[in-house]
């Protein structure tokens, strides 16, 4: 039995401790935190539960990339999901118009074609794209079958997503509504690739499902595996050194006075603190490490956790992302003071309710703002940091309440979470929504690897690879199949 020691017990680690802990590996999750989970946490406040960074997932139904992934880390049956509503899990307001976004192919191109019909075709070809992109990205090219797509899929790993988007639509209105759902990649003008909007377009174009009582609910089964194979979990347990001999990872040292010996590392954290973890191996160059801990951050957000009064929100049964004008401007404050765009959903927490017991808010956030904070307990910031979050939850509140005048009126409580709580929480820097940005102007030095030059050290989680339920679990895929043998993961698959 190979000893394995995984830092980290988000969606990144937690599955890829249950894939090696399935093919008879001894593995141990390091956790820093009290509580398993990194972004999959959720947590209850006056009877109410909140998820804080998984809202929504999709191709879930059988046959479709996730369900099969989810296969491969036997989570399905284990959640409880609810579909969103098929003819517009999102909806996109742009400067008060609502446009709907739906799943499937001609479901998505037909809802739009009755708002611009002159773009009927240029749907099409737009389609065209994101499908060429999904579909590089299948588990059967994960081990090792070719498909022609990742080649045409290139092209658009290095164009950026506003080019693409514009050089595809003529009308400047549809060009908005297309980039809508941002939040969900935090595109960033000349930066962002079309790929990663087309991949997470494709994954919620499939389907899309709220997980019903929370997202934690992925946690809490990917531990059970774990535990099931013989395998452990390690909470208040923090990484502090990874020590290496002269060849190779040796051993992970946690607390900073217990060491756990280790045949093989995998670091489900960010690659800036991971080169922390290493201090001075000569085993790294010195230019890695420089790169891994200069990489850009996403941007961050400030989120707004909502407590309803009883019976004075009717359920959405789908995603709300609003903008006064340009999508691309929704990180900045309008002269009034308020956010140019948000993120608006509701928890579930049981199928076809009528009301929603809680909701969140979500806008963009700089670091900047709350840095003077770094290194403050979370809870105890001080008055001027509560002051802070005040005035940002009632001017987000101010601006919801344009397109929903009734919010402000029915919420009983409210609770913020700003770019420090995640970066206290994860140990993301700068709390980055979605750790590294994925950026076009960079090439192949923005991209992390999941291997390195320790041949027992493989990286994972959502700086692999990509972000989210999906691009986690790919990348995750990608580090078991080195580490196991595409041989097995096909056994597996
Ligand atoms: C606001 C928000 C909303 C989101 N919504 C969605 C969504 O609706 N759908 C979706 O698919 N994705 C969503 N995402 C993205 C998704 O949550 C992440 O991509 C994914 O959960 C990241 O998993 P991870 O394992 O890579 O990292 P994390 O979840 O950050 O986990 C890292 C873990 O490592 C631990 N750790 C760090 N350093 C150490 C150390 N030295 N020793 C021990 N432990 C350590 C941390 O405590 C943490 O538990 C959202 C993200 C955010 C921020």
């Amino acid at each position: 039995m190979k000893r394995v020691v995984v830092i980290g017990s988000g969606l990144g680690g937690l599955s890829a401790a249950s894939i090696l802990a399935r093919c008879g590996y001894d593995v141990t999750v390091v956790e820093q935190q009290s509580r398993p989970g990194g972004c999959l946490q959720c947590f209850s406040r006056a009877g109410v539960r909140f998820e804080t960074g998984m809202h929504y997932i999709g191709s879930a139904l059988p046959g479709q990339p996730l369900h099969q992934l989810m296969q491969l880390y036997e989570l399905n049956d284990k959640l409880n999901l609810v579909a969103l509503d098929h003819e517009g899990y999102d909806i996109i307001n742009i400067a008060g118009q609502e446009f709907p976004i739906a799943n499937g192919r001609d479901g998505f191109i037909d809802a739009l074609a009755q708002y611009f019909p002159a773009e009927k075709d240029n749907l099409n070809r737009y389609f065209n794209a994101v499908e060429t992109v999904a579909s590089a990205l299948t588990l059967g090219n994960l081990t090792g079958g070719f498909n022609a797509n990742a080649l045409r899929a290139a092209q658009y790993h290095t164009t950026a997503l506003d080019s693409v988007v514009d050089s595809m639509f003529t009308d400047p209105l549809l060009r908005k509504v297309v980039v809508g759902n941002m939040p969900l990649y935090a595109g960033v003008k000349g930066r962002t690739p079309f790929s990663q909007h087309a991949f997470i377009h494709d994954f919620y174009n499939q389907s899309a499902f709220r997980i019903c009582g929370g997202s934690d609910a992925i946690a809490t089964e990917l531990i059970r595996n774990i535990e099931r194979y013989g395998s452990r979990l390690l909470t208040s347990a923090k990484a502090t050194r990874i020590i290496t001999d002269q060849s190779k990872a040796a051993a992970v040292e946690i607390n900073g006075n217990e060491t756990l010996p280790a045949d093989i590392v995998v670091a489900a954290i960010h690659p800036s603190p991971l080169i922390d973890l290493l201090g001075d191996t000569p085993l790294l160059r010195p230019v890695f490490k420089r790169r891994m801990q200069s990489l850009p951050a996403s941007l961050s957000v400030f989120s707004l956790y909502l407590k309803f009064k009883p019976d004075t929100i009717k359920y959405r049964n789908n995603n709300y992302y609003a903008y006064r004008n340009d999508p691309w401007s929704c990180q900045e404050l309008d002269s009034d003071g308020l956010h140019q765009g948000y993120l608006y959903m509701h928890f579930c927490d049981r199928p076809r309710q009528e009301f929603a017991n809680a909701g969140v808010l979500i806008a963009y956030m700089p670091y900047e703002l709350v840095a003077p904070w770094k290194g403050t307990p979370i809870n105890r910031r001080g008055d001027n940091y509560r002051q802070l979050m005040d005035l940002y939850a009632r001017k987000l509140i101010q601006r919801a309440a344009e397109d929903f005048p009734e919010l402000p009126d029915s919420i009983e409580q409210y609770y913020t979470s700003s770019p420090l709580t995640y970066e206290d929480y994860t140990s993301t820097p700068q709390g980055a929504m979605y750790g590294v940005a994925k950026d076009v102007t960079l090439g192949a030095a923005g991209r992390v690897s999941h291997v390195t030059r320790i041949p027992n050290l493989f990286l994972a989680g959502q700086n692999v690879n990509s972000h989210g339920m999906l691009g986690v679990l790919i990348g995750t895929t990608l580090t078991a199949a080195d580490i196991i043998g595409i041989d097995k993961l096909k056994e597996l698959i």
